[in-house]
């Protein structure tokens, strides 16, 4: 359907990028709002320095930010450069969602699960904290995908949720596992439980299979951010030091997420079509 005519592709593509940028401005504020123990859904938006409140041309994700070169255009104040950033990278998770799973329900559960793990990775980065309530919301997604597909769609998912609880309670028991040992015989917390949580939600989404993938994605990912953190001058030493406390892994785990949406499939089947 999507590439049914050219105007209907750039139409659809134009859409999802546009709706991708406001939800990343909405998401940067709903993290740091939460973060900053600041009601999500009360008071307008406003600029963290002056405290002036944001008219609509303020508002515009990137635009705005392009616009006045990063600053506050009251108070003159730098504005951080992760707005823009986070505005892109939603955007760009979409429109790559979009691509590889066309219109379809998965794409839109996809895009929504893409969503919670941005708002769980600017908590993880500001404030090593992967919230109990982007867990819980990374569930829901789930369920309601499964339940829609069940229901409307009249396909019988009850064998696939059933692989899909085994996953996360294989990965996520081996997982804890595997920390609680790490956590004995290094004297100190390995790694947070709430990449922990995540590990056993991405082993629901994707099954065991392709979260053995995503585990190793991440682990180059943490590796990478690691060591361009220690060139920076940050202090960080092993993966599990840097997921321990002084860089949060948890964006790790999402890009990983974020890289088996797109290739898991497709690298599982050449995988499998090896033996
Ligand atoms: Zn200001």
């Amino acid at each position: 359907m999507l590439y049914s005519s050219p105007a209907i592709t750039a139409y659809v593509f134009f859409v999802v990028t546009l709706v991708g940028l406001c939800m990343g401005s909405f998401l940067n504020c709903l993290a740091w709002r939460s973060a900053h123990g600041e009601s999500v859904l009360k008071g307008r938006s406003h600029c963290d320095s002056c405290g002036h409140e944001l008219g609509f041309r303020d508002l515009i994700p990137v635009v705005s930010w392009l616009s006045t070169r990063g600053r506050c255009r009251y108070c003159g104040e730098r504005v951080s450069v992760r707005n823009p950033v986070t505005e892109l990278v939603c955007a760009a998770a979409f429109v790559s969602i979009l691509l590889v799973w066309n219109i379809s329900y998965e794409a839109i559960e996809l895009m929504a699960f893409a969503c919670v793990l941005l708002v769980l990775s600017l908590t993880d980065i500001d404030s090593y904290v992967i919230p109990n309530g982007c867990i819980v919301a990374a569930v829901a997604v789930r369920l309601l995908y499964l339940a829609w597909v069940h229901f409307f769609v009249g396909f019988d998912v009850s064998g696939l949720l059933v692989q899909c609880l085994i996953s996360a309670a294989g990965v996520g028991g081996a997982i804890l596992l595997v920390v609680l040992l790490m956590d004995k015989a290094l004297g100190r917390e390995s790694m947070g439980f709430g990449d922990v949580k995540l590990l056993a939600v991405a082993a629901f989404y994707f099954g065991w299979r392709e979260c053995l993938l995503l585990i190793i994605v991440a682990c180059l990912i943490g590796l990478v951010v690691a060591a361009v953190g220690q060139r920076h001058g940050e202090p960080a030493g092993s993966v599990a030091d840097a997921g321990a406390r002084v860089i949060p892994w948890g964006p790790s785990i999402a890009a990983a997420c974020w890289f088996v949406m797109l290739f898991g499939t497709p690298i599982m089947l050449w995988y499998i079509g090896i033996f």
